[in-house]
């Protein structure tokens, strides 16, 4: 199976991160379990919490700072063991090259990067997506096959009706093995 995995989220803890910045520049005040909401304004900046995101895109020093989400190394490498696996990412074109440093740094096997994902990532040559946005998984599994939404503040709201949601790497590898069994 050809198996397409987002990066923050999934891969990388970036909203940690994310938060430790703003609150180190701009003072800011908020929890990981905060974020169910990416357009709430960073105080003193003006900008939204999504736009705070995409411009650190820009920052090579803050991606390859950033950790590994609990279970992804081992995760990535149960899955490549047996499958195709693809980086699939909204991460701008010049955050790619800082990118795939981090990912060979932590040691997290890949077969390919995909430049264009697409809307929904729809355009990701893949049968199964593992993402943390629930309208990027919903829209992937529509076009594409089936995908795996990661448990997060920011989707907790609502699991579409098409997505599985999961709490870890090994639920996502059990989910695999079960899709494995079932053909
Ligand atoms: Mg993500």
């Amino acid at each position: 199976m050809r198996i397409a995995v987002d990066v923050d989220g999934v891969l990388a803890a970036r909203v940690p991160a994310l938060l430790e910045l703003a609150a180190d520049r701009h003072g800011t005040e908020i929890g990981v379990e905060e974020v169910t909401d990416w357009t709430v304004t960073v105080p003193d900046t003006g900008r939204s919490l999504r736009e705070f995101f995409a411009e650190t895109d820009e920052d090579p020093e803050h991606l390859l700072a950033l950790s590994t989400v609990p279970g992804a190394v081992e995760g990535m490498k149960r899955l490549a063991a047996d499958h195709t696996v693809y980086i699939a990412t909204y991460r701008k074109a010049v955050a790619r090259e800082p990118t795939e440093r981090w990912l060979r740094a932590h040691d997290i096997p890949f077969d390919g990067y995909v430049r264009e994902v697409g809307d929904g990532k729809r355009e990701v040559p893949a049968e199964l997506l593992v993402d943390d946005s629930s309208r990027t998984a919903a829209t992937f599994a529509d076009h594409r096959g089936r995908a795996l939404l990661f448990r997060r503040p920011w989707n907790a709201g609502s699991t579409p009706e098409n997505v599985t949601p999961v709490d870890g790497w090994k639920d996502v590898l059990d989910r695999v093995s079960a899709i494995d069994d079932s053909g």
